[in-house]
């Protein structure tokens, strides 16, 4: 890293350790061009992300409003609360993990679809079909038409999904 006292572009590392609690590595550094002395500290980025909405709308991210999701579209589906709150934690783990500052609405939606497919899939459909017609009809059509291929057993239910007139076509088909 750059020099904090010169702006030298390189500082050489002449010590590195752990602090106590082990949690951050602490580096002592020099500088090659002034010589000055400075400790750099790493520690690991847990914060969540900033959720990116539509219209560059800002958000933080909400455990809560995702659980909601997930209630929504598992109504009356066979699947333990154990089984979502697990679901919730691989998703605020995996966000995490990323160590992005930002991340659009779009993709936490795609790993709540990701979560409710190992889950229950007419839980997945019903979110799908609602999360994709809010965020592009064409998505949403390829990801039926992913599905059809997929899940041939799911065939009647997309199809009341993609209402009346797509129903009759399909009946003909
Ligand atoms: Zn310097």
């Amino acid at each position: 890293m750059h020099c904090p006292f010169c702006q030298h572009e390189d500082t050489r590392v002449i010590d590195s350790r752990l602090t106590d609690d082990g949690g951050s590595v602490r580096r002592r550094r020099e500088c090659e061009q002034c010589g000055e002395r400075f400790n750099t500290f790493e520690t690991a980025e847990l914060k969540l992300p900033t959720v990116v909405k539509s219209g560059e709308r800002r958000e933080t991210f909400d455990e809560r409003k995702l659980r909601v999701s997930f209630e929504r579209a598992l109504q009356k589906r066979p699947v333990t609360s154990e089984a979502v709150d697990a679901a919730v934690r691989a998703i605020v783990n995996d966000l995490r993990r990323s160590g992005e500052r930002e991340v659009p609405s779009r993709q936490v939606g795609e790993l709540v679809m990701r979560e409710l497919k190992n889950l229950d899939q007419v839980a997945y459909v019903r979110f799908a079909s609602v999360y994709r017609s809010f965020e592009d009809v064409q998505a949403f059509r390829e990801e039926i038409e992913r599905l059809e291929r997929d899940l041939p057993g799911l065939e009647s239910l997309q199809l009341s999904l993609l209402g009346e007139s797509d129903m009759k076509r399909g009946k003909k088909s």
